[in-house]
């Protein structure tokens, strides 16, 4: 390699490691981040009289360790090309993705003021059209093959970024999610982790009485995948996770992250009417307070 070439790979690399680890350091940060994507969440739905806040909450703490220590990306370059790149399959809980996006600087907190208003700036299913979104999702099962897509491309280009893809277990219900599986794991897709937010709630009801996934990460592994479990509202457990990835050497990553749904709000928690619920003007500032006493 020539040696000019070779320095422009060594700062970038130096770059990237600087920008994967520019902030938080311990638990107290991840608290006050998870407390705001909460609280955003909340305000976002009741104000736009819109559905998922359960679903959001649901995954909170995750994003929270993921925007705030995980992924490679830079608020002022959002379309840096060697960014890490992260997709939420569960496009309705889109809300939450913003928040974090919010917080961590890609755009002023004020655009949550207009989720799921008319003429507002971020619509109630993710978009692309939002700095820091990757693709627009929706309908499940569409989230990891773009994913896949994405760890075939990066390969291809020689490049060390990460493609890290959030699913609901509902997600794991459609054909093409399984289709995706498997292409991963024969092509050894290793710079692709999946994120499974494990609440056992989808849409109209429990996994038990739609499509019971157990065993889960054995089902996951029997397919080619390297699969750990953990406590999606721990911290220590979502970071040391997520440290150190792939898994295994040459197999795509799977973290099943056992969550509730609706986490921090106890009228709602683990109840699947909070899919389609908002927190109503009565209840608001209650929600605000009990989530504010999380961890
Ligand atoms: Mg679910």
């Amino acid at each position: 390699m020539p040696l000019n070439r070779l320095v422009g790979w060594i700062n970038m690399k130096v770059e990237s490691q600087l920008k994967r680890g520019i902030n938080m350091g311990n638990s107290k940060d991840y608290k006050a981040l998870a407390v705001k994507i909460r609280q955003h969440c909340i305000r976002m739905t009741n104000r736009g009289k819109s559905g998922h806040v359960g679903s959001m909450l649901s995954m909170a703490d995750i994003l929270t360790v993921l925007y705030g220590k995980i992924l490679n990306v830079d608020p002022e370059n959002p379309e840096w090309q060697e960014r890490d790149r992260f997709i939420l399959s569960k496009g309705h809980g889109g809300a939450a993705v913003y928040a974090a996006l919010a917080e961590k600087g890609f755009f002023p907190t004020e655009w949550l003021d207009t989720y799921y208003m008319d003429n507002g700036k971020l619509s109630g299913h993710i978009s692309h059209h939002i700095p820091g979104v990757e693709f627009s999702t929706g309908s499940l099962g569409h989230g990891l093959p773009v994913a896949v897509g994405m760890a075939v491309a990066a390969r291809y280009a020689k490049s060390g970024y990460r493609i890290f893809c959030m699913m609901s277990d509902g997600d794991c219900n459609e054909g093409s999610t399984w289709e995706a599986i498997m292409f991963a794991a024969q092509h050894r897709l290793d710079n692709l982790t999946v994120i499974i937010d494990y609440n056992r709630i989808q849409a109209l009801g429990h996994m038990e009485d739609v499509i019971e996934m157990e065993p889960f990460g054995k089902k996951l592994e029997d397919f080619g995948w390297a699969v750990k479990e953990i406590d999606g509202h721990n911290y220590d457990q979502i970071e040391e996770s997520m440290r150190g990835l792939p898994l295994i050497k040459n197999k795509p990553s799977c973290i099943l992250a056992r969550t509730v749904k609706g986490k921090g709000v106890s009228s709602i928690e683990n109840t699947v009417s909070c899919h389609y619920k908002y927190i109503s003007d009565d209840k608001l500032d209650e929600a605000l307070r009990e989530v504010g006493k999380l961890q």
